[in-house]
């Protein structure tokens, strides 16, 4: 046996010992491998030395402390649904697993909020929220998987945020571990608060690096109505673009973006009719509002044919355009799912230029996505098992991010940067605003022990 490994299973020995018999310690490789990676092609990953599935926020509590005194990394996971290499952990590092810590522990329905563990499923969330005539708003398309305190972790966003904002907007306060052990409570669960530095909201959208989310109090709000659906087509992307900004005056619940490359597609495995379509707009409002307007607006802009319908049965095949894109692509091949932001003004210069990329390196790239946030999705598609493509995909990859950036855009507008966005992160961000980030990180992680090399460049 190597030193390094005796070294190791001494090291998990005493992490049992300190932990306790009742928590799982998991150093079986073909178990641990099973924690190693998020959904993200490409990002780096390794077993961990062990994988400790907490119940308990001491649970989470006793094993930062213990990681901090012998400086052992330890990378936090929710459902492992991540697209950017956040969750993947390194031979040297501990998973901590929250999957278990999933206790919805109160609904309360007068003051409109929840509290739950992280690992909650979004989904049950929302589903046991329904009892009471309230939602859990936040849906990223992984919602029927993805925990609140990845969602927290990561500032999920999703389809209605056009209308209802990213997670940050629906959650109040939290429950935090800070990389010594420490338990602080952020925010407050009453709807304003303004009485400390916004500490709680510090945590959001920082990927496992400033601390561990044990416990969260989120806003809930009264159910909407079911949505009313219009569908337009146009002949091109630009004018699709066109009409989606103007689309907004309709307050939509959701407002998405379909180019050519997907429709195609998707025609090639359920056909739906759009095939002779250059671009598709498909919106959602949940007001009980009558869409014609919308239709005439958009015809008046240049739309091939647009329809609406209200009747809540409909929406759903008024949608499986934008329900099928992923699928359709997956089944291509391999795909590399960007995720950039844009201003909307920007949209159509997007696709027009993630086209030039496809062609250049002689790829299938598609794009789709938020139209109402400029949150788009290009999604690139390679053969399986060919190097030379995805090195290619790779680069194709980064010069979205970089074309995006030269619009006035983000790296990342809900994925987040992981470990796979880290270093275009350079390219857009003041050096001043690097410098203050890492600073924030040496007072919150001064050993640098929390998922250390993810999100901050
Ligand atoms: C099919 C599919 C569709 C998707 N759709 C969307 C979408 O519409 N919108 C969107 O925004 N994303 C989407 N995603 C990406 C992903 O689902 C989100 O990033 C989600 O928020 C991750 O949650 P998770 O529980 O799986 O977290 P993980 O993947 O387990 O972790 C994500 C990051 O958060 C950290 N983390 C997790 N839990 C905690 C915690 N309790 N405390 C501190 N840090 C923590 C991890 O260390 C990691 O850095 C999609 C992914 C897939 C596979």
């Amino acid at each position: 046996m190597g030193s390094e490994i005796v070294a190791d299973s001494l090291v998990i020995n005493e992490l049992q010992n300190h932990l306790g018999v009742d928590v799982s310690v998991i150093t079986d490789p073909s178990v641990t491998a099973s924690y190693m990676r998020d959904q993200a092609p490409f990002a780096e990953s390794a077993p961990p030395l062990a994988v400790v599935i907490a119940r308990d926020i001491q649970t989470i509590s006793s094993l930062l402390k213990f990681a901090h005194a012998h400086s052992i990394p330890v990378v936090t996971r929710g459902g492992g649904s991540g697209l950017a290499g956040g969750a993947n952990s390194t031979a040297d590092s501990i998973v901590l697993a929250l999957e278990k810590m999933a206790e919805i522990i109160e609904i309360d329905p007068r003051n409109m909020i929840a509290r739950v563990q992280a690992g909650v499923i979004n989904q049950d969330l929302d589903i046991a929220a329904q009892e009471y005539g309230l939602a859990y708003l936040p849906d990223p398309a992984s919602r029927e998987w993805s925990t609140i305190g990845g969602n927290a972790a990561t500032n999920a966003g999703g389809m209605c945020c056009v209308k209802y904002g990213v997670t940050s907007q629906h959650i109040r306060a939290m429950t935090v571990v800070l990389a010594n052990g420490e338990i602080v409570k952020l925010g407050s669960a009453t709807k304003k608060a303004v009485t400390t530095l916004d500490l709680a909201h510090l945590m959001i959208g920082s990927e496992g690096t400033l601390g561990v989310i044990a416990e969260l109090t989120v806003s809930l709000a009264i159910r909407p109505k079911s949505p009313s659906t219009l569908v337009a087509t146009f002949a091109d992307i630009t004018e699709a673009a066109r009409a989606s900004t103007e689309l907004l005056k309709f307050s939509p619940s959701m407002l998405e973006i379909v180019d050519q490359t997907t429709i195609r597609a998707v025609e090639a495995w359920r056909p739906l009719g759009f095939e002779s379509v250059g671009s598709v707009l498909l919106m959602q409002v949940d007001d009980g509002s009558d869409l014609s307007e919308a239709v005439a607006l958009c015809t008046a802009m240049g739309a091939v044919d647009a329809i609406f319908s209200d009747d809540p049965a409909d929406s759903a095949d008024l949608i499986a355009l934008r329900k099928l894109a992923y699928p359709a692509l997956e089944r291509m091949g391999m795909t590399l799912l960007d995720d950039v932001a844009v201003p909307l003004t920007k949209i159509a210069d997007l696709v027009l230029a993630v086209e030039q990329i496809a062609a250049t390196h002689k790829l299938t790239i598609a794009v789709f996505g938020h139209a109402g946030d400029g949150n788009l999705h290009p999604t690139i598609v390679y053969p399986h098992g060919d190097d030379d493509a995805a090195e290619r995909a790779s680069k194709a990859f980064n010069e979205i991010v970089l074309t995006a950036q030269a619009l006035g855009g983000t790296t990342s507008g809900e994925h987040g940067i992981g470990s796979i966005k880290r270093s275009l992160v350079l390219q857009e961000i003041d050096p001043k605003v690097i410098e203050l980030q890492r600073s924030i990180k040496a007072i919150f992680d001064p050993k640098n022990i929390l998922n250390p090399n993810k999100k901050l460049a």
